[in-house]
């Protein structure tokens, strides 16, 4: 299979290759203390698809399926311009795919699986929580488990295949800046592979991390500030040694990396005859959305899913960004949930069709306005692995959420740690506090469902139905982060 790289906001392709992670042209363009421009993602052709898989059991030639999801699509008008698709939501329910054949992500990834490093990293459990089930009143309610990847992080995906990139390229050392979580990924997939690894961490970031970091070898460099000083760090080592960096966002296959949950959850609630209506994913940068989203493209490119799930971006109110900006264009007008995607979403007409060597996804013009992501606001917040000022990922997040009808939602550090205590306390998965965003995000939007006097004011909203198939994504153990944990002990 042929891959390539191409940038997310004006199309242009390049070559996967080291040292390349950012579009030229749209770099150019990068303000200081504003999200990345020119992100840039992995790109497959189509053929190899076709003819690895052979079309009866894809159901036909990727692409043409799509069309033909789109038009039976009943919940709305899907993009005109921009790759077949139907979104989700309510009424969305075409039955059809629950049982098609969803491709392990081993053989659609850029890196050959003989580089890929001994760690077992993927294939987590998805656990069916009776007591969160009843708790909830949704019966088909799932919880995507990624605590248990070796590192206890979901982070692992991303550092997995950045370490295959590396053995396959004969690259011997990675750096990276971290929260904790990619750092201490990062250093236990290195040991494994026996690839140096030096992490940028914020002095504040969580002990368990610090010492996981430590404890797998990897070079630490502390830092006197935010995450987002620890990036910039990094990035200036990268440049003067020429170290392969893993900056989430920066390089291509952080997001290529995640994508494999998506690939996991599709195939998982396949075998249950179900597949996704709504996901909610922990939000800070906007990566682990990137890559649901990008998992979930790879799979309605092939034909085994026939519409996006609802992804709700779950983000703490003190590290909000992509939530706030989302406001500030849903009240200019500029992304209108419940309508048509942006028109100018994607102008490149020769790749509508998802079998087409060229994407045509592309990132909305009008995220770019400076009212989208003005200036940062420190970030405060318990949920140290979402605590971010700028989100590295932000407009091409904004891009996805737009595009894929799907929706931020902001919880505040009370709810956060109420939420994890409820989901330890009644499923016995202890997530941190990140994650625990996710259950708090979801349980706020079912609490404003169920309290909205007039569901027509709240009908632009994705609506979450009873029989909906809900997957709740937990990304990181809350052993990571004991003190986060005992404040929530200590709520009443
Ligand atoms: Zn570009």
């Amino acid at each position: 299979m042929n891959w390539f790289l191409q940038c997310t906001e004006c199309g242009k392709q390049f070559p996967l290759e080291p040292g390349r992670y950012l579009c030229d042209v749209c770099s150019a363009q990068q303000k200081p203390d504003r999200p990345l421009r020119g992100i840039l993602e992995c790109r497959w052709e189509a053929p190899s698809a076709h003819e690895k898989f052979g079309g009866s059991e894809l159901n036909g030639e990727p692409g043409s399926k799509l069309e033909a999801g789109q038009r039976r699509s009943v919940d709305g008008p899907g993009t005109p311009d921009s790759p077949s698709y139907s979104r989700g939501g309510p009424g969305s329910h075409s039955c059809g795919d629950q049982h098609r054949h969803v491709p392990a992500w081993e053989q659609w990834l850029p890196v050959d699986s003989r580089f890929f490093p001994p760690i077992p990293v993927g294939h987590t459990p998805l656990w069916e929580p009776m007591r969160l089930r009843e708790l909830t009143d949704i019966p088909n309610l799932f919880i995507k488990d990624d605590t248990c990847e070796p590192s206890g992080s979901f982070k692992d995906r991303a550092s997995f295949l950045v370490a295959a990139f590396a053995l396959e390229r004969g690259i011997k050392e990675i750096a990276l800046a971290s929260t904790g979580n990619a750092a201490s990924s990062m250093a236990a997939v290195g040991a494994a592979s026996h690839i140096n690894i030096r992490v940028f961490l914020p002095k504040k970031a969580p002990i368990a991390k610090r010492i996981q970091v430590l404890q797998y070898g990897a070079a630490l460099t502390e830092i006197d500030g935010t995450y987002d000083v620890a990036f910039e760090a990094s990035l200036a080592y990268s440049r003067e040694t020429g170290v392969l960096s893993r900056n989430t966002a920066y390089n291509p296959l952080t997001i290529e990396g995640k994508k494999t949950v998506s690939f996991e959850i599709a195939s998982q609630l396949a075998e249950l005859g179900k597949r996704a209506d709504h996901i909610f994913v922990p939000v800070g940068d906007g990566v682990i959305l990137a890559g649901l989203y990008k998992g979930f493209e790879d799979l309605l490119r092939l034909g085994t899913l026939e519409r996006m799930p609802v992804i709700w971006a779950c983000q703490a109110e003190g590290s909000s960004a992509i939530a706030r900006a989302w406001s500030l264009l849903q009240e200019k007008g500029v992304i209108q949930p419940d309508s048509v995607p942006h028109a100018s979403y994607s102008k490149s007409g020769d790749g509508r069709h998802l079998g087409d060597k060229r994407y045509a996804y592309t990132t909305a013009r009008e995220v770019f306005t400076p009212e989208s992501f003005s200036s940062p606001q420190p970030s405060s917040t318990i949920a140290d692995s979402i605590s971010v000022d700028v989100p590295r990922n932000g407009y091409h997040a904004l891009g996805k959420l737009s595009a894929y009808g799907g929706m931020p939602v902001a919880v505040n550090d009370r709810e956060i740690l109420l939420a994890q205590r409820e989901l330890a306390s009644h499923s016995g998965l202890f997530a941190e506090p990140s994650s625990s965003a996710a259950w708090a995000g979801f349980r706020k939007v079912l609490n404003e469902q169920a309290e909205a006097s007039n569901p027509a004011a709240a009908s632009y909203l994705p609506r979450i139905r009873r029989d909906d198939t809900v997957v709740i994504l937990i990304t990181g153990s809350g052993l990571k982060d004991t003190a986060s944990a005992l404040k929530a002990l200590e709520l009443s």
